[in-house]
């Protein structure tokens, strides 16, 4: 949709003083704020419409390039800087338009309330072993916190008489004023400094956490970590973060996973692998015997003319997927081990045998050609 011309959006001319398009703006803003028009979409709009254009003509820069370039020349500019204008934003703005208060508590001040405090949130680590991340596991841990006193049960209070209802504020934790402007009398509101916002007022602090209402201490935390974790993803609890002072809601737990290596094993995403390195005449002669998997061991038969390269799996020995259904597998990669040692009797035998066409690597025709005869390679 083309955008309308700002001066017209604000219905002035393009001559007009920055005072007259304030005036113009508030008048715009108030006959269509949200909280008048409630669920009224075209009104939404031109609520925006006009928050929009008064950002760029209030600003004698932008304004000249609107003048000079059009829409073109601030593209880009004002809410969100992609043009998607944002509620949040514009009633941001109202400070300056409408003076201290802001704009929401001249229309009644439904978003006004008492103070409530939050805890901060707390980092701990937690090392998983493979086999834990394979099946999941259950950690308890004892994490040093801010919590609760138990004295005052929080309050930060010496008893429950010594909590009064703030007299300025009569609780509601904001002081509402009347002022003079020129659109007539406005009412706004704002914290109440009596209180701290909070609503209430303790006249003698509980002496164990000196009106806090938290104290240092710690918590056995028990988290049940889910199967498929990988190392650097950070798991929520919500609620086990530091207490928040005078029973406010607490901050959350954020768990960080610290994979430990396996001694054998690697992990592949889903998968588990394991390097085997297996005798010479074992692969030759084919063998069976014993690897081990996330859970213990595994019995694999290695069949006779086994290969270095060659890759065994084991179905569904793997890692299962984070709340998924998938899991990896055991994979299994075969190194033939040739020996760099030999005894006169050992080279002896090898030399016997070097000669055998058995033992002769298979070469395609152009290897052929390029080697020149099989067995000279060995000669
Ligand atoms: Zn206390
Ligand atoms: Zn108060």
């Amino acid at each position: 949709m083309a955008k309308r011309d700002y001066y017209e959006v604000l219905g002035v001319s393009r001559t007009e003083t920055s005072d007259e398009i304030k005036k113009a703006y508030r008048k715009l803003a108030i006959k269509y704020h949200p909280d008048k028009n409630p669920g009224d979409h075209a009104s939404e709009e031109m609520f925006k419409e006009a928050a929009e254009a008064y950002e760029v003509l209030s600003d004698g820069d932008k304004r000249a390039r609107y003048d000079r370039f059009g829409h073109q020349g601030v593209a880009g500019n004002g809410f969100g800087g992609d043009g998607n204008m944002n509620m949040e934003d514009i009633f941001s703005h109202f400070g300056d338009i409408f003076g201290g208060g802001g704009f929401d508590s001249f229309f009644g001040g439904s978003r006004e309330q008492q103070r409530v405090y939050r805890g901060s949130n707390l980092r701990v680590k937690v090392k998983m072993k493979l086999d834990e991340i394979a099946h999941g596991a259950e950690k308890n841990l004892k994490v040093k916190k801010h919590v609760s006193c138990s004295v005052c049960k929080g309050s930060g209070a010496e008893d429950s008489k010594s909590i009064q209802t703030c007299p300025t504020c009569h609780g509601s934790g904001q002081v509402k004023r009347v002022t003079n402007t020129f659109l007539g009398q406005m009412m706004t509101s704002a914290p109440c400094s009596a209180c701290n916002g909070e609503g209430k007022i303790i006249t003698a602090k509980c002496k164990t956490c000196h009106g806090q209402g938290i104290v240092n201490g710690e918590e056995v935390i028990n988290l049940n970590i889910p199967a498929g974790v990988v190392d650097g993803l950070q798991l929520s609890v919500s609620g086990k973060g530091n207490a928040a002072p005078k029973g406010g809601v607490p901050g959350d737990l954020l768990v960080l996973i610290e994979e430990e290596e396996h001694p054998l094993l690697k992990r592949d995403n889903l998968d588990v692998v394991y390097d085997l390195t297996v005798n010479f005449a074992d692969a030759a002669l084919g063998t069976t015997l014993d690897v081990p998997t996330i859970d213990g061991k595994a019995r694999i038969t290695i069949p006779p003319g086994t290969p270095s390269g060659k890759v065994f799996k084991l179905k569904d020995k793997g890692i299962p997927e984070l709340q998924g259904r998938h899991k990896g597998d055991e994979l299994i990669y075969v190194t033939v081990h040739v020996p760099t040692k030999l005894s006169t009797e050992e080279k002896a035998m090898l030399e016997k045998i070097k000669g055998s066409d058995n033992f002769a690597p298979k070469l395609s025709e152009e290897e052929k050609s390029f080697f020149g005869k099989v067995k000279d390679i060995f000669q």
